[in-house]
């Protein structure tokens, strides 16, 4: 709770731009995948007890989708920044109300604040809790009972303006709601957590959250269901009365991909594209966290919403199912294998934090090329990297350095993923395959679970570039768009 954690939450809400771009065609998706060593995915021991300083949410969960709205039962523990502090504030969503809250069993008081978070929040407010008298230590207990209907806002990619735009919604079709909505008390956006959740559906609805699934019964009408994610960063909820579920095992991978209309073939081919990208990236980097082993890739039914492959969370792909049905539509070779590709990367890549978010876009996005040098074709990686110099090229000379970039910011897109990448990409010349991959995992496995900076990535990657140091600061430093020419940068 020291630092603040801002991952990619709204890494890939694209501006148009980058809506032209993710409809860049990636041809000969027909990978073959002949590998003799299974992938080892860590499943996490849901027997583990939350460390003294991390966030732990124990929710109950009641969704009408009929009547739009939500009631929650939770408690949760959190860790105080400051044990002698007076009070403590979290974010909740502005439209529900709170109608209990007790502190270590105590009735506590509480007002509405404004809100304070390093990304915007399309419809939250702050909610301030005084800590009552004679309540020591710094963990305390919440225990809170909130509810309401959710306000409905335009989804991404809906409007020219995402900060008046929101995903999550509770409706007869559907239901979506992670952090964007603050629909759980919110202390930090994407602060490490460990979350416990109890859901109940009306029977016939299929639902996927964040976690692993312990259990899953009908009774009296109602579809209940209970998860587990002892090392998470969001509470995901997703659900719909029409998903079907594809189940594959590739390689030793299960994956388990939820859809309500996307085309039998196009699901097929992305079991061998997520196998081929994971074992990918595991014998780069090593193993990461993917609860209970499963990989699981839903395509949410909402209309826009976030292009490209949508979001990550650990084990977790979220896509509007709407988009990737309008690119097919539009162009009948469509494929998502870079953004899925970019999605599973931050499965590794998400400890950046504050405006060192940066390091998550910059390498998710590099190491998503990367797979499309080695599973697609060397062309498609030239044809791609050409795209993020021309864009970062682009740039305005007052543009913002990657040093001082900030984290979620419409226009901070091109610096942070393109310009990252270009960066990356010129290290991996200078240093040659061996030494750029070693030193990848190496920074992977040093900072992995650490929020991570600006800072730490220069001291980092500055002693591996070694006689090439000198590059670092002038990537890092430099406003406007590539610091290098060709012949000084090997660009
Ligand atoms: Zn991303």
């Amino acid at each position: 709770m020291a630092r603040s954690y801002v991952l990619h939450f709204v890494h890939c809400v694209f501006s148009t731009t980058e809506k032209i771009l993710a409809l860049r065609r990636v041809t000969a998706v027909g990978l073959l995948i002949t590998v003799a060593v299974p992938i080892l995915l860590r499943g996490e021991d849901k027997s583990e007890s939350a460390p003294r300083d991390l966030l732990s949410y124990d929710l109950r969960v009641t969704i009408e989708p009929h009547a739009g709205s939500i009631a929650v039962q939770g408690s949760i523990e959190v860790p105080l920044r400051d044990p002698a502090a007076s009070n403590f504030r979290f974010n909740l969503h502005e439209t529900l109300a709170i109608k209990k809250l007790l502190v270590n069993g105590k009735q506590a008081t509480f007002a509405d604040a404004s809100v304070e978070s390093e990304i915007p929040l399309a419809a939250s407010r702050g909610v301030v809790v005084d800590i009552p008298a004679g309540t020591t230590g710094g963990r305390i207990r919440m225990d809170i009972e909130y509810g309401g209907r959710m306000k409905p806002l335009p989804e991404f990619n809906a409007t020219d303006d995402w900060r008046h735009a929101l995903d999550d919604q509770i409706n007869s079709r559907m239901v979506e709601l992670a952090g964007y909505s603050s629909w759980y008390p919110q202390f930090s956006f994407g602060q490490p957590l460990q979350a416990a959740l109890t859901l109940s559906l009306p029977q016939g609805w299929i639902a996927i959250c964040s976690g692993q699934k312990l259990e899953d019964h009908v009774a009296r009408g109602r579809a209940l269901t209970r998860w587990s994610s002892p090392k998470d960063m969001d509470i995901v909820i997703l659900a719909s009365p029409s998903y079907k579920k594809k189940s594959i095992q590739v390689s030793g991978v299960n994956l388990e991909i939820y859809y309500t209309q996307m085309p039998e073939k196009f699901i097929e081919q992305e079991g061998a594209q997520i196998a081929g990208v994971l074992k990918l990236y595991t014998t780069w980097l090593g193993e990461t966290n993917v609860p209970g082993g499963t990989v699981k890739h839903v395509y949410s039914p909402k209309r826009k919403g976030q292009g490209k492959a949508g979001f990550a969370r650990p084990g977790l792909i979220v896509t509007s199912e709407g988009l990737t049905l309008e690119g097919l539509a539009s162009d009948p070779k469509f494929s998502l294998f870079q953004g899925i590709a970019h999605e599973i990367a931050h499965y590794w890549w998400n400890f950046g934090a504050g405006q060192g978010d940066w390091i998550n876009e910059a390498f998710a996005e590099y190491f998503s090329a990367l797979a499309v040098q080695q599973l697609v074709s060397e062309d498609e990686f030239r044809s791609i990297m050409a795209d993020y110099r021309k864009q970062a090229s682009g740039l305005p000379a007052e543009a913002p350095s990657l040093a001082t970039v900030p984290p979620m910011e419409q226009t901070s897109f091109v610096i942070r993923y393109y310009k990252g990448a270009a960066m990356l990409d010129t290290f991996r010349q200078t240093m040659g395959d061996e030494k750029f991959f070693l030193a990848s995992r190496e920074f992977f496995q040093t900072y992995s679970g650490k929020p991570t900076g600006t800072a730490e990535f220069r001291s980092f990657w500055k002693a591996k570039l070694g006689a090439q140091a000198q590059l670092i600061d002038v990537w890092l430093d430099s406003r406007g768009g590539l610091p290098l020419t060709p012949a000084q940068g090997k660009l």
